[in-house]
């Protein structure tokens, strides 16, 4: 019989690879010179589509495989996903969600002990030599700080649990009212915050959610506030955050994610109040060889008829 034509769209783990190699007829995206072409050649081989944070499945691409029946993508994050294209034409789509929540969840606290405690810029004064010449100068504890926390998921909870356990006080802000938690909620994003010391993004990027994090969001956040964001760039008018940091309108930022990675504003890389990470958020040998088995999985149990393991559509 036949191998079932995969097209992968750009580099994830090379298990995941191999495995898509040894098991299905794979095509690789990013390898190819004249993109537009080679779709038209291999359309009517290429029934499922593996994507990432980077590169999904928009409309165009979705139109240009007629055969395609499933995208199953190496992230939790959809937003590079034409959804309602996949509902339109029948096309399942699955993810992987709850494999990777702890490593974004304990990311997500490292940068917040990071951006308040200088982290980065204290080993810098050791190996730079620096520390002969003086002790480093004195930073802002991070137990018991306000956290505030968008997007209540998966993810959102996680980070919760965790920071109650350095003694932080949380609240959140989500489309609905947590019936379940004890969290104090707010309506808006700006009351929350107003009322916290650290706002961490941990929802998922919709139209709604673009630039939810605004002038109005940092200014309420405050010079002594501190942003984290372990979701998606888009989620922060980065333009407003250079600003922000820039005049001193808010007091750090640990950023996993950014508009137009992987460039970042040059602004940002003299700001000693700003921790930078190349969206690592699951990037662990453990986490990603997880994720890679849940995109096999489910490709394995769609073409085998079964149920699949992490459905979305
Ligand atoms: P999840 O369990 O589906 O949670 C998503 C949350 O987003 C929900 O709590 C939802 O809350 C909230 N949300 C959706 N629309 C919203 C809106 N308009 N306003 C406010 N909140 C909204 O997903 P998860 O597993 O926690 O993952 C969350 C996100 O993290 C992913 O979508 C992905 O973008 C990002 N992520 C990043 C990395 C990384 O490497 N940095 C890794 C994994 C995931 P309500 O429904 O209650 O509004």
């Amino acid at each position: 019989m036949e191998a079932i034509g995969v097209l992968l769209m750009c580099p994830v783990s090379n298990y995941l690879e191999q495995e898509l190699d040894r098991r299905f007829n794979l095509f690789r995206y990013w390898n190819q010179p004249r993109p537009r072409e080679f779709l038209a050649q291999n359309s009517d081989s290429i029934r499922a589509v593996v994507g990432n944070a980077s590169a999904g499945a928009d409309a165009e691409l979705i139109d240009a495989l007629p055969k395609l029946e499933i995208v199953s993508s190496f992230s939790v994050g959809l937003d590079k996903i034409d959804l309602n294209r996949c509902r339109e034409k029948g096309i399942r789509v699955t993810n992987t969600p709850d494999v990777l929540t702890d490593d974004v969840a304990d990311l997500a606290i490292g940068l917040m002990l990071a951006v308040l405690r200088r982290i980065c810029m204290c080993d810098k004064h050791v190996r730079s030599g620096g520390w002969k010449f003086g002790d480093f100068k004195l930073t802002t504890r991070f137990s018991g700080k306000r956290v505030g926390i968008i997007g209540l998921g998966r993810i959102g909870l996680a980070v919760a649990k965790r920071a109650e356990a350095f003694d932080c006080p949380i609240s959140y802000y989500s489309r609905s009212k947590k019936p379940d938690t004890n969290y104090q909620y707010y309506s808006t994003v700006v009351n929350l915050a107003s009322n916290c010391d650290i706002l961490v993004v941990a929802c998922a990027l919709t139209p709604e959610t673009t630039h939810v994090i605004n002038r109005e969001v940092m200014n309420a956040l405050g010079p002594k506030g501190v942003l984290i964001n372990i979701a998606r760039g888009p989620h922060v008018d980065e333009a407003e955050l250079v600003s922000a940091l820039v005049e001193g309108r808010l007091g750090g930022a640990g950023l996993d994610v950014f508009e137009k990675e992987p460039h970042v504003p040059e602004e940002l890389f003299g700001l000693e109040n700003v921790v930078l990470l190349p969206h690592v958020g699951s990037g662990t040998v453990e986490t990603r060889t997880a994720m890679a088995d849940l995109v096999l999985g489910n490709l394995e149990a769609y073409f085998a008829n079964k149920p699949l393991l992490t459905q979305v559509v």
